[in-house]
């Protein structure tokens, strides 16, 4: 059985103490290990704050950024064996893994390019020189400069290769060092990237710690930025840690999210707007097994159109062979691990409690490949009701897994709005229509509670990849129950890992400075 060693202070190291399984969620058969203790901490974050600010701070953007290439040509190099351990630690059915994987590679040769463009200088400038003297000789000019710390990256299950990067890429580009730990029970695919990143880095740039996070947090001070993606009730505990607020580290949450897709009601199903929303909704649920935090978990629909919608929804999802993700005719996987399995249970069984069943009953499936009685399996489930705005099993809780409820209103694009308001603040939701007046009603309503909002619409259905997947060109967060936070958005993710200083001064000095 494989013990993953953690990446700290140069040399890989594989802990102490209690072990915890890795295990394939299809069959629960262990397939690694990881010691739960008996990692220096302390001498991590030395080594990050010493070898590996050091190492960043010679390099310019346009040096920071090759070596991020150098990272995505990586992972193209070992796609095969990165697949099999997403398909074998994750559930992942090939095109899940692809997803995670080709999306942590894309993410590293984003910012390569942006380094590549940024070029020979290591400070950014932030908006135009502003006169601030009698002459234009004293002006104030904003900058942006690597923060003296370490950037700590704190990932959720689901996406342990995206995760990875998708942190990793503006952080190391801004010339932060980084400790990254991956979620404990599918971390097999972040430590396999690290052994192959690692060879091509400077001394403490990248360090990687599997297993618990334990005393983590108790190391950070003033120059430090911790990022979190998981859950709402972590993100509660980061946020009250005693060292956190006493040196005001900054915290980045990417958490809980309840998107929406809303069905504009011009569109006719049968139409090219229609069979996109279709196709969205329909992805979403299944890929990755709905645990996706982008995933739509609410659907809003004209009120007379649900009948329709249910129809091709059973139809689609019907046909999805479910099963151990290494059987080729296998097209939905199962959870990542019994605790999901757990939490979807329970959040079907609640919306159950409010909502009338559509498709899947309470999501009991007999998976294909799997030995009886084994793997973390749930069906597909769609649910509806009457009052989707007043659903509060719905609106009030995210069922991380295949899971979706689809309810009425009657046209308006503020009910619509007053939909996503429901959410309490998303990562993304999408809304699907031809009707430009109805589209500018609900974008100007709706897009306060969002990061991202997809339009969906025939013109631009042939090339989209669905509300689902993040760009790193496009911002990542959203407020309020999505944790406040913000990554990627091409330049503005180096912002997140940089310190913005207003200088005042000597017009030609500080032009000097951005040259
Ligand atoms: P989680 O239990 O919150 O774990 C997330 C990460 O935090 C893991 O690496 C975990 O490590 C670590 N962690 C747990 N306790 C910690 C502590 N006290 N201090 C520091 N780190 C700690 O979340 P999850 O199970 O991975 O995912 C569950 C939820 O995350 C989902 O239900 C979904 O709502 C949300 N999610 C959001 C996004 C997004 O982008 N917004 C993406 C994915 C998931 P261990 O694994 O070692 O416990």
């Amino acid at each position: 059985m494989q013990l993953l060693a953690s990446y700290l202070s140069g040399s890989w190291s594989q802990g102490q103490g209690p072990r915890a399984s890795l295990v394939n969620p299809a069959t629960e058969a262990p397939i690694a290990e990881v010691a739960t203790q008996g990692h220096d901490l302390a001498a991590a974050f030395a080594h990050a704050r010493s070898a590996g600010r050091r190492e960043l701070a010679q390099l310019t953007f346009a040096q920071r950024g090759a070596l991020l290439a150098s990272l995505a040509k990586a992972i193209h190099g070992a796609r095969e064996e990165l697949i099999a351990l997403a398909v074998a630690n994750g559930g992942n059915t090939r095109g899940d893994a692809k997803f995670d994987i080709d999306g942590g590679a894309v993410t590293l040769s984003h910012y390569a390019e942006l380094g590549a463009k940024l070029g020979a200088a290591r400070i950014l400038g932030d908006g135009e020189p502003i006169q601030i003297g009698r002459t234009a000789r004293l002006i104030g000019q904003h900058i942006w400069t690597a923060r003296h710390g370490v950037a700590i990256h704190i990932n959720a299950f689901n996406f342990p290769g995206w995760g990875l990067c998708e942190k990793l890429a503006p952080a190391l580009l801004a010339g932060m060092p980084v400790i990254s730990k991956p979620a404990t029970a599918t971390a097999m695919v972040a430590h396999r990237m690290v052994e192959l990143f690692a060879p091509l880095l400077p001394p403490g740039v990248l360090q990687l710690l599997v297993g618990p996070a334990g005393t983590l947090l108790d190391h950070t001070g003033p120059g430090d930025v911790v990022a979190f993606t998981g859950g709402s009730t972590t993100a509660r505990t980061l946020r009250a840690h005693e060292r956190m607020i006493a040196h005001s580290v900054r915290l980045n949450i990417e958490a809980d999210s309840l998107n929406a897709a809303i069905l504009g009601p011009d569109v006719d199903l049968a139409s090219e707007t229609g069979a996109l929303f279709l196709a969205d909704v329909v992805r979403d649920m299944t890929q990755k097994t709905g645990q996706k935090c982008t995933a739509i978990r609410r659907v809003l629909v004209p009120a007379g159109t649900e009948a329709a919608v249910f129809d091709v929804l059973r139809e689609r999802l019907g046909g999805i062979v479910i099963g151990d993700p290494a059987n080729e005719t296998v097209r939905m996987g199962p959870l990542a691990t019994a605790q999901q399995l757990r939490d979807v249970r329970e959040g079907i069984a609640r919306l159950a409690s409010e909502t009338e069943a559509v498709f899947g009953g309470t999501g009991e499936v007999t998976p294909v490949g799997v030995p009886a009685g084994k793997g973390y399996f749930v069906g597909p489930v769609v649910r509806t009701t009457p009052t989707p705005l007043e659903c509060a099993a719905l609106n009030d809780h995210e069922v991380f897994g295949p899971v979706t409820t689809v309810g009425p209103y009657a046209n308006d694009a503020a009910l619509a709005a007053q939909f996503i308001a429901r959410g309490e603040g998303c990562l993304v939701s999408s809304a699907y229509s031809d009707d430009r007046d109805w589209v500018a009603s609900f974008v100007g309503q709706a897009a306060p509670w969002l990061g991202r909002l997809y339009l969906g619409s025939a013109k631009m259905a042939a090339q989209s990849p669905g509300p689902g997947t993040v760009l790193p060109s496009l911002t990542h967060g959203g407020p309020g129950r999505a944790g406040g936070g913000e990554e990627l958005g091409g330049v503005r993710g180096l912002h997140g890992y940089m310190q913005r200083t207003a200088l005042q001064g000597d017009a030609t000095v500080i032009k000097s400075l951005l040259a």
